[in-house]
């Protein structure tokens, strides 16, 4: 007995430390787990995925919870308009069933988060339609990927009379412009495309020639 107990306390100690591996490779696994979903967000790489899983792990309970309940209901709750395009809880969005829009103009963007920025510059009263992406062929983003049939059968359909492309500056929203542009021909519909320009407060010295030679293409009368 005497000479037993240390060899079942060896064997203990050796059990403890096999649940403690077992443990360890567990917690790695959901951390790995974590880091792996969150670098599937656009802009994070694995380094700020890292960070962010060790934030929300000394994070308090609640608040790490109340992010995942956020996208939960997210995922839940909103949908497209299908109208627009624009992320809504209901059936129609807020935009496209106020009667207080202008029902003529249609401004066109790539994403629904470009609504919000250009509703909080109060310059638009009109209505949207969002592409949901831009142009990109060698990223298989054809013109069936993208909402723009839905934006011809809108022309079609309803009163519209002007379409302001408002897609980003850059090589996919201007051949996503220059599409639908084209596209929109047959129709009696003005295309326009918002106006590119200095930056308000900016200084001409440093912006580059394409911004300045947009800017200049662009001038109106004052
Ligand atoms: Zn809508």
């Amino acid at each position: 007995m005497i000479l037993g107990r240390p060899r079942s306390i060896n064997l203990l100690v050796r059990l403890l430390d096999i649940l403690l591996y077992l443990n360890n490779l567990m917690d790695q696994g959901i951390i790995e787990n974590l880091i792996t979903s969150l670098s599937k967000l656009p802009g994070i790489g694995r380094k700020t995925a890292q960070r962010l899983a060790f934030f929300i792990l000394t994070m308090p309970e609640e608040e790490a919870k109340g992010i995942s309940r956020a996208i939960d209901e997210v995922k839940d709750k909103a949908r497209f308009c299908k109208e627009c395009f624009n992320i809504t809880e209901d059936e129609v969005c807020h935009i496209c069933s106020s009667t207080s829009r202008d029902k003529t103009k249609l401004c066109v963007v790539e994403e629904p988060s470009n609504i919000l920025v250009i509703e909080r510059s109060k310059s638009f009263g009109g209505l949207y339609h969002v592409l949901l992406g831009a142009l990109s062929p060698i990223d298989g983003l054809t013109p069936d990927r993208l909402k723009i049939n839905e934006l011809i059968d809108r022309v079609r359909r309803d009163s519209v009379q002007e379409i302001i492309i408002a897609t980003n500056p850059n090589t996919k929203g201007e051949m996503t412009a220059q599409y639908i542009r084209e596209m929109l021909k047959p129709f009696n519909v003005k295309v326009t495309r918002i106006a590119y320009g200095l930056p308000i407060g900016g200084d001409i010295e440093f912006a580059d020639e394409v911004t300045l030679s947009k800017a200049l293409e662009g001038r109106r009368e004052i």
